[in-house]
């Protein structure tokens, strides 16, 4: 009972530097129904048969239950919230094996629980004078318990928290190069940062037809942009897919055809290693403020979310090789790559990097500079995307 004071003096310290951190970090004149809500306390509320929590939020909360299993996992995502909480320790808990949190977007909190086997978890949430106190039962249950109320809660508690009309999703179309970094040149002189400009333009345009998916750029002039800075765009837009657009050269010059990469940190095979190191050697032209990489986001959530991003990451890359073949846009031959590319490391965005051709061949330089060939490879692009979207 004695460190009870302190646990909250300490949690408001994290709530007001957090508070001042969000309108730090806030455009001016954002509106306040824009303001992210806090998490300013999360206590243990157990009763004699279960395993409870009790999770004070300044501000509305919405939360979606995501329930997983193998392992069994509860998970609690708040959209537009910080935390500034720490969390109860566990002691002797049956139910619950580990407990974690941490922000899983630019400002989506996800507070996770490992469970030592299945259980039928209650969600509630009550207004309170300063916000509102989310409220999380863990009742033993079992296998079948689990999986309805995987079925049933999420969809309630979403139909509940949503008043507003489905969220867009969002994608960021990445022009590679730019400014003082041309990327490669072709034969009769067409410069890399040219060509991906043109036809991240012609991308965008051909995605106007489907009003679903909102589109960003990176850059929509000749700027210079480091590696980094183009994937936390993409975090900071929470967007649900990144599409980095390239067009270099390779010391093979009969090679053609366009590729499609994902990241790995290894990478499939040669050349796409050569290509990578030629990608990340952009960074050369960034002076030294943008030295040190992006700070990662709380790591204890980044492996999990890490792996659901690389999955998406490569259900889209396959269904776009397959898009492009049936469009008939030439291909090298085993199309899908991957590889370290450093602009596709946002944890939480699935992001894929197009080659879509080579500016060291003759054919291919021909192609990426014809408004036509962008027009046709855009509108292929455009659908698989649109595809995509209605998918998730
Ligand atoms: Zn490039």
């Amino acid at each position: 009972m004695t460190r009870r004071p302190d646990r909250i003096t300490s949690a408001f310290r994290f709530a007001v530097l957090a508070l001042a951190l969000a309108l730090f970090c806030l455009p001016q004149g954002r509106a306040l129904a824009d303001d992210p809500s806090i998490v300013t306390a999360i206590a243990k509320a157990d009763d004699a048969s279960a395993f409870g929590l009790d999770i004070d939020v300044a501000g509305p909360a919405k939360p979606a239950l995501v329930l997983l299993r193998h392992p069994y996992r509860v998970a609690l995502d708040f959209d537009a919230t910080l935390a500034a909480a720490k969390l109860p320790e566990l002691k002797g808990d049956k139910l619950v094996k580990d407990m974690r949190h941490g922000l899983i977007g630019a400002d989506r909190y996800r507070l996770i629980l490992t469970l030592t086997g299945a259980a039928r978890p209650e969600l509630t949430v009550t207004p309170q004078a300063t916000g509102s106190r989310v409220g999380l039962r863990l009742m033993p249950g079992d296998d079948a318990a689990f999986a309805a109320a995987a079925a049933t809660t999420t969809r309630k508690i979403e139909a509940s928290a949503k008043v507003s009309a489905r969220p867009q999703f969002v994608v960021v179309l990445d022009p590679g190069h730019g400014g003082i970094d041309n990327g490669a040149t072709g034969e009769k002189g067409t410069e890399e940062k040219t060509v991906n400009l043109a036809f991240g333009i012609a991308l965008r345009d051909a995605l106007a037809e489907y009003p679903e998916v909102k589109v960003l750029m990176t850059r929509e002039d000749d700027t210079f942009i480091p590696l980094n800075e183009r994937a936390a765009i993409a975090r900071r837009a929470g967007a649900n897919l990144m599409l980095s657009l390239h067009a270099d050269s390779i010391r093979y010059r009969d090679l053609r055809g366009a590729t499609v990469y994902t990241l790995s940190e290894k990478a499939s095979d040669s050349l796409s290693r050569e290509i990578a190191d030629s990608e990340n050697s952009s960074d050369r032209f960034a002076g030294p403020e943008w030295d040190q990489d992006a700070p990662e986001i709380h790591d204890i959530l980044v492996d999990l979310v890490r792996r659901e991003t690389e999955g998406l990451s490569e259900h889209f890359a396959l269904r776009l090789v397959t898009d492009l073949r049936n469009g008939q846009i030439r291909l090298i031959n085993n199309p899908k790559r991957s590889a370290g590319f450093r602009v596709l490391r946002a944890p939480d965005v699935p992001s894929i990097l197009l080659e879509m051709g080579y500016l060291s061949n003759p054919d291919d330089e021909k192609d990426l500079t014809s408004e036509r060939w962008q027009k046709r490879l855009a509108g292929i692009l455009a659908h698989s995307i649109a595809d995509f979207a209605k998918s998730r």
